[in-house]
């Protein structure tokens, strides 16, 4: 009996370790494609876009108003004012965020103008430059790189002096730059 019992002991340990050994096997299986699938499952999200200044100690001569109609001196009307206008000691004008320089052109009323086509749906402009900005369509620019310098060849601004008008549009409609770049901390 005894040696009957004993059998049956190593019997049952024997299938008992067998059914442990296969449910370890299966549990490792299982962990390492869940870390698998897990590891892809995870999603991918845009890095965010870290806008930088486009003059160094700027002051915000006219800030963005969408609702608000602030005065225009040189045309002596009151109106929106959808861009933000910055001066400073150092007159050095520069891209915000990486892009593509997607126009360069001058007009009576904006005067020297360049025009960075971003990630994002970002189009940042730059107006009122003094002539000659340092930058060519087509070519590729890195945030915080020059780009100009500002001036008084806006018209519609003129007023102002020597000074950058900055607009930021996203998707085509000219956004808030104070809502994207850390203007209080120029
Ligand atoms: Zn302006």
């Amino acid at each position: 009996m005894q040696i009957t019992k004993r059998n049956k002991l190593v019997e049952f340990l024997k299938s008992y370790w067998a059914y442990l050994s296969v449910a370890v096997v299966v549990l490792v299986v299982a962990i390492t494609v869940g870390v698998l699938a897990g590891g892809q499952s995870v999603p991918t999200t845009t890095p965010s876009l870290e806008f930088s200044l486009p003059m160094n100690e700027a002051n915000i001569v006219k800030d963005f108003s969408s609702t608000e109609l602030q005065e225009n001196e040189t045309l002596n009307q009151w109106e929106a004012h959808l861009s933000v206008d910055f001066t400073s000691e150092n007159a050095d004008v520069f891209a915000v965020l990486d892009g593509t320089v997607s126009k360069v052109s001058y007009d009576l009323l904006n005067g020297y103008t360049v025009e960075i086509t971003h990630d994002g749906g970002f189009v940042s402009q730059y107006a009122s430059l003094a002539e000659e900005p340092t930058v060519s369509e087509g070519e590729a620019v890195k945030s915080g790189q020059k780009i100009g310098t500002a001036g008084n060849s806006a018209s519609f601004e003129s007023h102002l002096d020597n000074h950058l008008h900055f607009t930021l549009l996203l998707n085509d409609q000219p956004v808030d730059p104070n809502n994207y770049l850390d203007l209080q901390n120029k």
